[in-house]
């Protein structure tokens, strides 16, 4: 069997067993992760049963593209509606954006590591033609106001506390965040904004890499 009916075999099989099975239910993130393939998204050296196990791999840069279970949970929080906006912060490998390209989502996605974003942005662009997708190489520990409001906010890293500005960047009028969020226990919380009005929910316990703040230690 060649490389890329094992990759279609393992992807289904991950599908199935590690998202559906686990609770997602929803039919556009099942079929978005049918699509991209995962071990594009690994360093080259990596297996395709490591690609394609429900972990963590490692991307380079002592950064990780979260486990597929992790990833599909947060998307089910945000519940996003195609053809709206959403801030994705930490680009990594791209995998998640390309996820959300391919559910036909406007992506803003924002990256601190040069090498990381300029990686991303060829693989997706390359399995995603033609989506609308900005790659945006900067800090985005406090979001990034120039394309703000967002109807979705993703955060693929951890900070101890809610960022300033985050919220203020959601749109008013039901804008929905996701975000992990502590220091050694974290979690993962959504917050929806109405108006003035932000209602906060904890759900499950996570482990990400930290939310990096530039120039400090
Ligand atoms: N969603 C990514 C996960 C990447 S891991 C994927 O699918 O691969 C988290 C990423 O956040 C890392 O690439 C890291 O460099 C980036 N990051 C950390 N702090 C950041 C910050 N302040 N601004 C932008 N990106 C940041």
């Amino acid at each position: 069997m060649n490389s890329e009916s094992s990759a279609a075999i393992l992807r289904m099989r991950m599908v199935h067993r590690d998202l559906a099975d686990a609770g997602i239910t929803d039919e556009r993130i099942l079929n978005a992760f049918m699509k991209i393939p995962r071990e594009d998204f690994v360093p080259s050296g990596a297996s395709l049963a490591n690609a394609y196990g429900n972990h963590p791999c490692p991307i380079g840069f002592g950064q990780t593209v979260s486990q597929p279970y992790i990833v599909a949970f947060m998307l089910q929080m945000l519940e996003c509606e195609p053809g709206n906006s959403i801030l994705e912060i930490g680009t990594g490998s791209g995998y998640q954006t390309a996820i959300l390209a391919s559910m036909g989502m406007k992506v803003v996605t924002i990256e601190l590591i040069p090498d990381l974003a300029v990686n991303a942005k060829k693989t997706v662009l390359s399995i995603v033609p033609g989506a609308d997708i900005r790659f945006i190489v900067a800090d985005g520990y406090n979001g990034w106001t120039p394309a703000a409001p967002y109807e979705y906010i993703i955060v693929s890293a951890a900070p101890p506390r809610m960022p300033d500005g985050l919220e203020e960047q959601l749109n008013p009028a039901g804008g929905r965040l996701v975000i992990p969020m502590g220091d050694w226990f974290q979690r993962l919380i959504s917050v929806t904004r109405n108006g003035d009005d932000l209602v906060m929910r904890e759900s499950l316990p996570v482990r990400f890499v930290p939310l990096v703040k530039p120039g400090k230690k």
